[in-house]
């Protein structure tokens, strides 16, 4: 099962949380794994508290980590920052499922990062009995 996600700013956190939880839930899968994938070069998923405050210090260490500068790939599209930063924090990740929930922490959330936003981003959600 897959979902869009219009983002709306060049750098964003989208909590994606309950859309991944509503295919779980249809999947009527009681254990197994649920993988949640960006098939895109210059967006993440991260799992994470989703909170403001939080969402502004991703935000902030995203260009620490990453900081402007005169990387090859920005002679083609500018965007080398985005690319690195979706290698950074990785296109998908697996969560477990429990008794036909998605084994969160009470804090967790899946979260899509948009590095090179605003754009129509699909997020592919697998689920895995077993
Ligand atoms: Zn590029």
């Amino acid at each position: 099962m897959e979902f869009q996600i219009q983002t709306k700013k060049k750098t964003e956190l989208v909590d994606i949380t309950d859309k991944v939880r509503e295919i779980v839930n249809k999947s009527r899968a009681t254990t197994g794994v649920c993988t949640v994938y960006a098939p895109h070069a210059t967006a993440a998923i991260t799992i994470n508290e989703f909170e403001p405050n939080l969402a502004n210090d991703f935000e902030a260490i995203f260009e620490r980590l990453i900081p402007k500068g005169n990387y090859q790939h920005n002679r083609i599209d500018d965007n080398a920052e985005a690319h690195l930063l979706s290698s950074l924090f990785g296109s998908g990740k697996s969560i477990p499922i429990e008794d036909g929930k998605l084994a969160l922490g009470t804090w967790q959330r899946i979260i899509l990062c948009e590095f090179d936003g605003p754009r129509s981003r699909k997020i592919i959600v697998t689920v895995v009995e077993g």
